[in-house]
Formats: structure tokens, sequence, C-alpha cells
């Protein structure tokens, strides 16, 4: 079960580029550095030069919507880009920290917007129901997994105060799917969409230079967020993200990682192993939690002590647990129980 990982990361550069500079990474990709209001402090953004005529530029992710960030965004295509055109944008996925300011872009540049069809979809429903207090389901999926009516009031309160980091997605968009060939960036490049962190997540891989821009769907020192989220209460995204894995596992070791947080590196058969192992590992751990028949929120305090013990991480933590507990369900390894009173524990078989 927890077999050493073979092999080495290296990571093209010790260190990320300054907040807002621009680094050349590539020939013809270059990395920008976005700073974040979230515990994760930053995300990459990708700049890739398209070789055309006249002389535009493809940008992958934006960061989240807050005024430094525009200001950031700015100061980059005014003075870095010098006002070069910006052929389109495109969108790994739907989460705040990657299609935060998607919208505000192509408003203000007049570009294409480049998604997954579910990852535009997404942010928009999130904007609908973000914007209104908790819903009774929400509440019910919290209590039903343990946590206390007055820490429920408590989220509830702190979720309507909670600024709002994407602005509203454009009303149109030119869709990507699974195995699409595209050609941006003076490359071109097979779209991979895979489940697990997000629905549809979009990463893109240019086999004639060996290069994966990654997105989430592997991260360089953090374990993407895979989670059970009260939208799809009954949600078994683990399988999603190992399948994924496995998948991306079939290119080549030697394939130069660009991740959206942390550093590019080399060692994508490592890495995949490592983060493997780590689920692997929380199911085992999980699973020993599970003698006695026990809530998410129960469980989520022996699996994530620290995160339980901080302030405002309880739901990622609970999310996280649930998506492990399914996961051993999925596999016949636990048994989730649903008491009269609508409690769900999970123990195990
Ligand atoms: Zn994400």
């Amino acid at each position: 079960m927890h077999a050493k990982v073979e092999g080495q990361i290296k990571y093209l550069f010790d260190t990320p580029p300054e907040p807002g500079s621009v680094r050349p990474l590539l020939p013809g990709l270059d990395w920008v550095r976005v700073p974040l209001p979230f515990v994760l402090d930053h995300v990459n953004c990708w700049l890739l030069d398209d070789a055309g005529p006249d002389a535009s530029v493809t940008v992958i992710d934006t960061g989240a919507d807050k005024p430094e960030t525009r200001a950031l965004w700015e100061t980059i295509f005014n003075d870095t880009l010098k006002g070069r055109p910006i052929s389109r944008l495109i969108c790994t996925h739907g989460h705040p920290d990657h299609v935060g300011l998607a919208g505000w872009m192509v408003e203000k540049l007049s570009v294409e917007l480049h998604m997954t069809l579910t990852e535009w979809l997404a942010p928009q429903v999130w904007r609908e129901k973000g914007l209104k207090p908790m819903t009774a389901a929400t509440k019910q999926f919290f209590a039903s997994h343990g946590l206390p009516e007055m820490a429920i009031a408590k989220m509830d309160q702190a979720r309507e105060q909670a600024p709002f980091q994407s602005y509203p997605l454009p009303s149109s968009f030119v869709r990507m799917r699974d195995g699409d060939t595209r050609s941006f960036g003076g490359r071109s490049w097979k779209v991979l969409v895979n489940g697990g962190h997000a629905d549809e997540h979009a990463s893109f891989y240019c086999k004639t230079d060996g290069i994966l821009i990654a997105g989430d769907q592997i991260l360089s020192r953090i374990s993407p967020v895979v989670g059970v989220f009260p939208s799809q209460p009954q949600a078994e995204p683990l399988s999603d993200y190992l399948k994924s894995l496995h998948r991306l596992r079939k290119l080549p070791a030697e394939t130069i990682v660009l991740p959206s947080h942390g550093l590019p590196f080399r060692g994508l058969h490592t890495r995949i192993d490592q983060l493997i192992q780590h689920h692997v590992g929380r199911l085992g751990a999980l699973s020993d939690l599970m003698i006695k028949p026990a809530s998410g929120i129960e469980l989520a305090y022996g699996l994530f002590p620290k995160a339980m013990a901080a302030k405002g991480q309880t739901v990622m933590a609970l999310a996280e647990t649930l998506a492990h507990a399914h996961h051993l369900v999925h596999a016949k390894s636990a048994t989730r129980y649903v008491a009269a009173n609508g409690r769900i524990t999970f123990g195990r078989r």
C-alpha cells in the first residue's frame, strides 16, 4: 500500500517569478505569477506567442477578480506586451482563480474565450446560487454529515459576506472537447479533458515539444482538491481523478509539466505516483478511522486535524474526507448508513 515512489522531480526554476512579472520559460511561452486572495496565494498563468505575422498572444487562465489583479493584467498588456493583440483566452476550468477575470478580459480586449462546456456553465450556476443565502439542501448536506446547527449558521453568515471573486462570464464562448487538436501559441496541442478536481478540466499536451499545460490536474507540491460539495452530495470524484492520473501517466516520463500552482517541473510519472500514493494513504487512514461508524465531520477531524482546527477550512476538509469515504463505499470497502433522521455515517466493511 505504501510502496516507495521511484524517480525524481526536477524543477525548471527553483523560484517563481515575482508577482506580476513575466518570465520566459520555454521558447514562445512565458510564465506569469498572479497573486490570489486565498489560502493558496498564487496561480500560474501562461502567455503563448502565436508566432503569426500580427505577433498575437494566447493567454491561459486569469487569476481571481480583484482590483489589484486587474491592474496587474493592465500592466502586462500595456507595458510587457506593449499592446500586442491577444488572440484568445483559454481557461483550464471554472474555478475562480482560473476564470475570475475571463469576462473582464473578453469585454476589454474583445477576445474569444475557449473552455469546456461544463466549466463555462459551472461558475454561472455558482454565481446564481451563491449570491443567495444558503439553501435548505446545503444546510441539510452539512447537517447530515454531523456539522452542528450553530456552525452551519455561522458558515451561512460568512458566505453571504464573502466577496464574489469572479467577473460574470461572457454569454458566448468556443467549446473545447476531449481529444480536440488546437493550434495556439505556435504549437499544436491535444486537449485532454478530465474529471476529479473539476468535472471537465482541460489540460493541453504538445507532443512535438513534450509539454503538458496541466492546469490543476497535476500540481507540483500540493495535491489538487478532490472533494464532495453540496451541489452533488453523492458524487464520487476520486475515481475520476485517479482515472485521469493513470491516463496522464501514459504521456512520456520526460514531459515538461506546467502546473497552475507551484513550479514547472520534469518528472511526470514520479509526481503522478506520489499523488496516487497520497490518496492511497488517505484511503487507508480513513478506513482505520471507520472501525466504528462515524460521521463525515468526525472522520474529517481524524483525517485533517490541522485544517479542522483552522478557521474557514471545514468545508474543504469535509469535502476531501467525503471524496475518500465515497470512494471506499464505491470499492465496497465501506458502507454508507443513512439514519431515519437523515444523519449519514460511514463504517468499514
Ligand atoms: Zn481548481
